[in-house]
């Protein structure tokens, strides 16, 4: 018998993009922790490598973190260490740096400023170089997680303010970010001026509320107001909540891929209802590569809202024909790999009274690596399906993401180095479909100019440093040559030549 880590997150099916991290804040409640506590747990899909929160209580801010997830972090012991009014909290998946306790956040320091701990959801394209330079002049890190950066621009700064002094050091960090931030008397939220991930303010009766998705606010009986615009600094603090724009106007690059995938469909995101969204690609779907079929059925639990769209545009019934165990943990005991599919089938059983003698389009919302996909198909063929159609509500993944979402490398992304024909006889299906960049970008509020798309078409909207894609192993031909700049210009558009084919 071998203990092994083998099915990844409970949530959804094996072979997905990595969720980046969750991040929530409170401010002034006379249970902040408790408060962050719940929204945490509502976001712990979003990471469940490690979770912590810093609280103050007007006099000290103070801090708790472990490796694991919410429920297990957290005990009434750690909750009542930390008193006060308020309070951030993070879950991480990590993006930058390793998966260890010291990159676990919030991160907190203590300067001339005061104390103040920070909580990030992105990646910073920038902060290789301004590490360098800190370094060099001085500094000492106590973690390798690009986010510690901001905290010592913010140590150095000589504004006369704590305000002034946060203002400046988030304006000199480029990349994808949304932060809340923590002082003795202060919560920060900041979004980066092209806004590639998720941050909404609320209010829970007199207190101000912060999330990277509105699941949280609902579980805590909070209201959303509106978006943290991206670009924005809002600072709530003993004089009330104040909005700064420290930053140029930039185009605006949501990731679209929250919507896709990452956010839960009960969450608004961008504005928008996920569930609305995502229904509406799969009714996108089903009107662009329809096809004669007796049944729907989603991929739970990431391709159900397709699924539904898809059906109620295709005229067919959405069954669920494929049942998913919800009891699945991180690790369990593998006695062999004898039993066929077995890694799927601990978390997915098909329904053969639905699929038996019918045909099948099979909904979902990605096809990564297709290791998955093709264990699906072929498990749907076994319960006795007479034809299987795989439906993707996405373009084909072909680039990976350097604003805060793990990708594989890009030679191990099957729509990067595989033809449709060729990636349709893989996973085994009789025909297979994505929905295309136009229904994508159709489907959302201020299409293709207010999102970011990067993994489905190699165009970058903000530039990275040449040696990131080194960092991250990426099996990449850069284009053109000379090394990239780093962040600048605004719209720098790399792209990636295409791979050769590889089995
Ligand atoms: S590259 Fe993809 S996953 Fe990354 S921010 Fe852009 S849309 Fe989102």
């Amino acid at each position: 018998m071998r203990l092994e880590r083998a099915l990844g997150p409970a949530r959804g099916t094996m072979d997905k993009l990595k969720e980046e991290c969750g991040v929530f804040g409170i401010f002034g409640h006379t249970e902040a922790a408790n408060m962050t506590y719940l929204g945490l747990y509502a976001l712990q899909h979003r990471g469940q490598e490690s979770a912590g929160m810093a609280a103050s209580d007007g006099e000290r801010v103070r801090l708790s973190r472990e490796m694991g997830y919410v429920a297990d972090v957290f005990d009434e012991e750690a909750l009542s260490s930390l008193p006060g009014a308020s309070a951030i909290g993070h879950v991480r998946y990590s993006t930058a740096g390793e998966s260890k306790l010291m990159n676990a956040q919030p991160i907190l320091i203590d300067c001339a400023h005061g104390q103040i701990a920070i909580c990030h959801n992105g990646n910073l394209v920038n902060a290789k170089e301004l590490r360098e330079e800190l370094v060099q002049s001085g500094s000492i890190f106590q973690s390798n997680s690009d986010t510690e950066v901001i905290l010592h621009l913010y140590a150095r700064s000589k504004a006369r303010n704590v305000d002034d002094a946060i203002v400046e050091s988030v304006s000199q960090v480029q990349g994808a970010f949304s932060l809340v931030m923590l002082t003795r008397d202060r919560l920060v939220a900041v979004r980066d001026p092209h806004g590639f991930r998720p941050l909404a303010l609320g209010r829970l009766d007199r207190s101000w509320v912060v999330c990277s998705e509105t699941c949280a606010m609902d579980l805590i009986g909070a209201t959303y107001v509106r978006d943290v615009e991206p670009g924005e600094v809002v600072i709530a603090g003993p004089h009330g909540l104040k909005s700064v724009k420290p930053y140029p106007p930039a185009r605006q690059s949501q990731c679209v891929f929250e919507h896709v995938y990452f956010s839960r469909p009960d969450s608004y995101v961008f504005g928008e209802s996920v569930n609305e969204v995502r229904t509406e690609f799969g009714r996108r779907l089903a009107r662009e590569s329809g096809v004669p079929a007796d049944v729907v059925v989603p991929i739970p639990d990431s391709g159900v809202c397709a699924a539904v769209g898809y059906a109620e545009a295709a005229g067919l019934p959405m069954r669920m024909g494929l049942i998913r165990n919800h009891y699945v943990g991180r690790t369990f005991i593998q006695p062999q790999q004898s039993i066929r599919h077995f890694g799927v089938r601990v978390k997915l059983n098909p329904v053969r009274s639905i699929l038996e003698g019918r045909r099948v389009v099979l909904v979902d919302d990605s096809i990564v690596r297709g290791t998955t996909s093709r264990k699906i198909v072929r498990m749907v063929r076994s319960a006795g399906a007479r034809e299987v159609h795989m439906r993707i509500s996405c373009p084909p993944t072909v680039s990976p993401c350097f604003y805060g979402v793990d990708t594989p490398r890009r030679s191990e992304l099957i729509a990067a180095t595989h033809t449709l024909e060729e990636i349709r006889k893989y996973v085994d299906a009789d025909s297979v479909a994505y929905l295309s960049l136009e229904g994508l970008t159709g489907a959302v509020r201020g299409g293709s100019s207010s999102y970011c798309t990067s993994c489905y078409t190699g165009i970058y909207p903000v530039a990275f440093p040449r040696d990131e894609a080194k960092y991250l192993q990426l099996a990449l031909k850069l284009n053109p040559g000379p090394a990239a700049p780093v962040a600048e210009p605004d719209h720098a558009a790399l792209s990636f030549e295409k791979d050769t084919v590889v089995s």
